[in-house]
């Protein structure tokens, strides 16, 4: 599991976990954002507290998982990003699957502020960029895919980023104590570079 403050690097360093062991990825920001643009029932609940910058209740996302851990790729293990945001998220993940390790990144709010504002991806494969810290190596192509279309998110605003600090904080934060008292906890600076986080993340990795 990845966690850490909105922005802080865990999508970015998904992808390159993705592709070292295999075990697919279970984004629940990512899941909510495809329910809203499909239009479905759950995009329609989650879309507003989506917007302001809020958590989408405990049991809408529960019931996401839930869903989630039944399809057959679960099977050999899932890599979570963004999950879960609150204590009773964990206490129900903790009756359905166990926890291996959750790798806790940290970065300062400021930066955190920096990061989100100058964020984009790529529209065909998902890769994460940055306008100053991960640009794409030729002007407008994607380094993975090739893809010339890129989007950004509309909550990542600096106004929307502030109230996502504020839920971080009073929701989530309290969940690295709960993991740490059941030894799962493990926590890297998230404030060298994408290349040097990935490699500490590959050490814990091999434990
Ligand atoms: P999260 O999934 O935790 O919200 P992302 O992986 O989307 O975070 O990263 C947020 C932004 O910060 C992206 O634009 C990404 O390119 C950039 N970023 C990620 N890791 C680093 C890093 N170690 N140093 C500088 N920028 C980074
Ligand atoms: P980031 O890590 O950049 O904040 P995510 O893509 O993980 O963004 O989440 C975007 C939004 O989706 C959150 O601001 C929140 O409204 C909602 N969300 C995602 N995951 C959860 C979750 N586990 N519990 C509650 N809300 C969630
Ligand atoms: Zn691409």
């Amino acid at each position: 599991m990845l966690f850490g403050p909105p922005g802080a690097g865990k999508g970015t360093q998904a992808g390159r976990i993705v592709q070292a062991t295999g075990k697919p990825q279970v984004s629940t920001g990512d899941m909510l954002r495809a329910a809203v643009e499909n239009g479905t029932e759950l995009g329609r609940i989650a879309k507003g507290y989506m917007e302001s910058g809020g958590l989408v209740p405990d049991e809408v996302i529960i019931g996401l998982i839930e869903e989630r851990i039944k399809q057959p790729d679960a099977i050999g293990g899932l890599l979570f990003d963004g999950f879960p945001r609150t204590i009773p998220q964990a206490e129900a993940l903790e009756k359905i699957a166990p926890v291996s390790m959750v790798i806790a990144i940290h970065v300062e709010d400021e930066s955190i502020v920096e990061r989100i504002c100058g964020r984009f991806t790529c529209a065909s494969c998902g890769e994460v960029y940055h306008d100053i810290f991960r640009p794409c190596k030729t002007e407008s192509v994607c380094d993975s895919c090739n893809g010339t279309e890129f989007k950004r998110r509309a909550d990542d605003s600096e106004a929307t980023v502030r109230n996502r600090l504020s839920a971080y904080h009073e929701q989530t934060s309290p969940l690295e104590s709960w993991y740490f008292d059941r030894g799962l906890l493990r926590r890297i600076d998230g404030n060298h570079s994408i290349e040097q986080v990935g490699q500490e993340i590959s050490n814990l990795l091999d434990e």
